[in-house]
């Protein structure tokens, strides 16, 4: 029985979990959840399920929480989280949190030796290097959730990475792929949110417009794999129908296909490489006439190589990206910025802060910090 703790239970990622685990009750189990403010959520699902230990972001959401459901312990905060990352009883963190407040908890599960299944991308944006240095140190398994680097992790199966020519990573294009540059100026945050295949958190959704997150998913990919950048390619593909691809010395290209649907990649981290039943819909070639293929065209994404660039010369660029990110993405959604000051946001932070070499865990914490407080300053009063 594997004994798994979710952290962002009530997130996209984190209720498709909830659903793998209820469809393979025999061998998963749920023994902790965090949610951050959706309380409403919480109150519903706690009727039917107990835990071990249920987190929550805010000291009066937990008092309100406890007086409803006295037999069941919770606590809150960043010291709650990572009280739940680090469970006694728990062997897996299922890391389904948005953007760098993941960092943290994911490390002091590994120090812990727990497995994690990771969905929290930023994490290996931000500290890839560390990540991957303690994950070697404590001999736990870190299994991607993001369906790319499932696919990735599929097409290796009975493979050597020592003969890998090359990955080649698959992207819709997100929401305003057939948009020119000039209609960007003005598209509205609803027009944002309506990814064309997927439905998933708000942050990843606008991540996917911008491109931001297919170059966090390169950066994830050269974390997890250990691969050069040079050997990590992008490639448009509409339908997301092809999750990725891996090509071996002798041409031969190993791809994994599926509908698109998390569960899929979220069940391969929890039980991989074992392939057990799993509800959902299958690809029908009889209907599905068509994959189309295209050129990524970086003048139409300039996040995409402004970040990649950031990401080879490394130190504390990563930090500083993804911090802008976080807030910039926060302003657009609030409507307190436009679309493409998203990408200004990102390349301001990096042209002002000056490049810095090594970085404690200490000072990412500290600059994520600050950087935040200063792009959201910045425009808090826009309207
Ligand atoms: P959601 O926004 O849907 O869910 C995020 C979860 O984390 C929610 O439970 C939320 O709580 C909680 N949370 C957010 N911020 C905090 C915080 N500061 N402290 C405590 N809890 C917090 O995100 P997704 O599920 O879409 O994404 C999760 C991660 O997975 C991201 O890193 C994303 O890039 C990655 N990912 C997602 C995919 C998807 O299909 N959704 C695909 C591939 C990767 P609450 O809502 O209760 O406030
Ligand atoms: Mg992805």
């Amino acid at each position: 029985m594997k004994k798994i703790v979710i952290l962002g239970a009530s997130g996209s990622i984190g209720v498709q979990t909830l659903d793998v685990i209820a469809q393979h009750s025999d061998k998963l189990v749920c023994l902790g959840i965090s949610v951050g403010q959706n309380i409403d959520w919480l109150k519903k699902h706690l009727i039917h399920h107990s835990y071990k230990l249920v987190v929550v972001k805010n000291q009066k959401d937990r008092d309100e929480l406890s007086q409803l459901f006295p037999l069941q312990e919770f606590d809150y905060g960043d010291n709650g989280l990572l009280k739940l990352a680090i469970l006694d009883e728990a062997d897996t963190v299922v890391n389904a949190l948005v953007g760098f407040a993941g960092l943290v908890p994911t490390l002091k599960a590994i120090e812990k030796g727990k497995d994690i299944a990771l969905a929290n991308k930023e994490t290996l944006v931000v500290a890839g290097k560390l990540v991957m240095d303690t994950v070697k140190q404590y001999k736990v398994n870190l299994r991607p959730i993001d369906s790319e680097h499932s696919a990735i992790l599929q097409a290796l199966q009975g493979n050597s990475l020592d003969e890998v020519s090359r990955i080649i990573v698959t992207a819709s294009g997100g929401s305003f792929r057939d948009k020119t540059r000039e209609e960007l100026k003005n598209v509205s945050v609803k027009d944002a949110l309506r990814h064309p295949n997927w439905s998933m958190g708000q942050k990843i959704t606008i991540d996917s417009a911008t491109l931001v997150n297919k170059a966090f998913e390169v950066i994830e990919a050269h974390w997890l794999f250990n691969l050069p950048y040079e050997k990590i390619e992008v490639v448009i593909h509409k339908e997301s129908i092809i999750h990725s691809m891996v090509e071996y010395f002798d041409g031969s290209i190993m791809a994994q296909l599926g509908s698109p649907d998390m569960r899929v990649p979220i069940q391969y981290a929890l039980c991989g490489p074992s392939r057990l039943p799993l509800s959902g819909q299958r690809l029908n070639f009889n209907i599905l006439s068509q994959l189309n293929f295209k050129p990524l065209d970086e003048s139409f994404y300039p996040c995409f190589p402004m970040i990649i660039k950031a990401a080879q010369k490394g130190g504390n660029q990563m930090v500083i990206v993804n911090a802008a990110n976080e807030a910039a993405v926060q302003l657009f959604l609030n409507e307190k910025i436009r679309f493409l000051q998203i990408e200004e946001i990102i390349k301001e932070c990096l042209e002002s802060i000056p490049y810095k070499e090594i970085m404690s865990i200490e000072e990412m914490v500290q600059l994520d910090h600050a950087i935040k407080q200063s792009v959201l300053n910045r425009y808090k009063e826009t309207v």
